[in-house]
């Protein structure tokens, strides 16, 4: 454990009381509170873009459009949407009373858990812990934000200027890596957020049993692209485009939501190839050591393990494109595979990078089964136009989303719940789901003392047999 660790490791007990007795003087329920938390964000935000395009470039590389784009971009979308419907969501709703209950009114009234602790990932370092965040503060909860340690610049931004622009007696930011991550894990919360792999997300689960503390898990998985047979070529020009941007652009690959590999009938593979060898070359350009508006990969150990998933002796004939790797800048290039062995890990493990293997197939309605016989991914993408193809992708697939003609736009709709299914994770959030995950919803029935109804009471007897 890390000096700093250790002395937030020490301090973890005090802070949490410090936020329960905040939670108890009921301050965080009241609209003006959460408004003010949520114009806070949004001040932190435009004071301070130099700091988050600087913080992003030093972890990942990123390109401060990118960075405004994924970043930025989302975390001011999500607070607006939040302040202009906030005190919509908060207000009691009526519930259908059933005439045997008459006269009677019902209610579902939200209110808050309580203490939260969002775990947040490295890929999105600011958008993905702040937008979990403007959920919980709008749905009146204290938060404990635990950034990732794997993107330390933006992880040191966050615990630096959060406690300048919020309620810092309400809102906390702990750094550290897994060993912090699990002092925070043996404490007592009201629900716990996480966004990461299966293998932390089964860890958080089984601490957070010993509470019965309920959980979300935004998790990842392997996304596929169904790519059907277009016969227009302008609609073929902007899916290519579309899946190019979708796999190399945001963060080089490493997004939850991003393109894992593309499934194409065989006799389109070659056309696929040259069109997306073309995109690249006119998106990054061609030179490994001079690759512009790519970012790199998080670290060495992500380095290797991608290293590993090419080299392996089974994958390496298949690459089509690609494949050099420039080890000092930890920069990989866009690199198509084809057909590589379906048992190999390439195929069997989220690859979370910019590695992309296409997998042809006979007949494009081959792919229902291809993604139906895998773990439920977290997205599917299907370029099609044909209605009754999509009809059955819907029905015959399951997955926390589906997204017809387009890639990764379904993340900035607030109006549709963002999570996953089975594998992929549970819980979900987003505009209103991320108010109702941070929220209990009471359900509040009220009763005149008349009419009494006596046949309800014993003694039993026939007559009572009648209702
Ligand atoms: P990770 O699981 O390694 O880490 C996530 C968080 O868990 C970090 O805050 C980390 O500090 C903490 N952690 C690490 N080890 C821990 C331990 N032993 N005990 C407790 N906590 C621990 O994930 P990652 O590498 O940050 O992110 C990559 C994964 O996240 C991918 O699988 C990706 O698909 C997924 N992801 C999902 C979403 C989504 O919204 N569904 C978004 C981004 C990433």
């Amino acid at each position: 454990m890390s000096t700093m660790e250790l002395e937030a490791a020490v301090g973890v007990g005090q802070s949490l009381d410090e936020l329960r007795q905040t939670f108890r003087s009921r301050r965080t329920r009241s609209v003006e509170w959460r408004k003010a938390q949520l114009r806070a964000i949004l001040k932190l935000i435009s004071d301070n873009e130099d700091h988050i395009f600087a913080a992003l470039q030093q972890d990942l590389g990123k390109h401060p459009v990118e960075t405004y784009r994924d970043e930025i971009g989302v975390v001011v979308k999500s607070a607006n949407h939040a302040l202009s419907c906030v005190e919509k969501w908060m207000a009691p709703k009526k519930g259908q009373v059933p005439l045997l209950l008459f006269p009677s009114k019902g209610e579902v009234l939200p209110e808050p858990l309580g203490l939260i602790l969002i775990f947040a990932s490295w890929n999105f370092p600011i958008s993905l812990a702040l937008d979990p965040v403007i959920g919980a503060i709008s749905a009146g909860n204290t938060v404990v934000l635990k950034p990732s340690e794997l993107a330390p610049a933006c992880s040191s931004f966050l615990a630096k200027s959060i406690p300048s622009y919020l309620d810092s007696k309400a809102i906390k930011v702990i750094e550290g890596g897994p060993a912090i991550s699990e002092k925070l894990l043996q404490q007592k919360w009201d629900k716990i957020f996480f966004t990461g792999g299966r293998r932390v997300g089964r860890i958080v689960m089984s601490a957070a049993a010993k509470h019965l503390t309920p959980v979300t898990l935004e998790l990842g998985g392997k996304c596929p692209v169904i790519l059907d047979s277009l016969s227009d070529p302008s609609d073929i020009k902007v899916a290519v485009k579309r899946i190019a941007g979708g796999k190399w652009g945001p963060c080089s690959g490493q997004a939850c939501i991003g393109i894992d590999y593309v499934l194409v009938e065989d006799n389109f593979a070659s056309t696929l190839i040259e069109l997306l060898k073309k995109t690249i070359k006119r998106f990054y350009g061609e030179n490994v050591k001079n690759l512009k508006n790519l970012s790199r990969i998080v670290n060495r150990q992500h380095f290797d393990r991608l290293r590993n998933l090419l080299e392996d002796p089974k994958v390496a004939a298949s690459i089509v494109h690609g494949g050099s790797l420039d080890e000092n800048n930890l920069i990989i290039e866009p690199t198509i595979l084809l057909d590589p062995p379906l048992d190999a890990e390439i195929m069997t493990e989220e690859i979370f990078g910019p590695l992309l293997p296409i997998i042809t197939l006979n007949n494009i309605q081959e792919s229902i089964e291809f993604i139906d016989s895998r773990p439920k991914p977290l997205v599917i993408y299907a370029f099609t136009k044909d209605e009754t193809f999509k009809k059955q992708i819907l029905t015959e697939t399951s997955s926390g989303s589906v997204v017809f003609n387009d890639v990764l736009i379904q993340f900035l709709c607030d109006s549709l719940p963002f999570g996953g299914v089975g594998p992929s994770g549970f819980g979900r959030y987003h505009g209103k789901y991320s108010f109702d995950t941070f929220s209990h919803e009471k359900a509040v029935l009220q009763r005149s003392f008349f009419p009494e109804l006596e046949a309800r009471y014993p003694p039993w007897n026939d007559f009572k047999m009648q209702f």
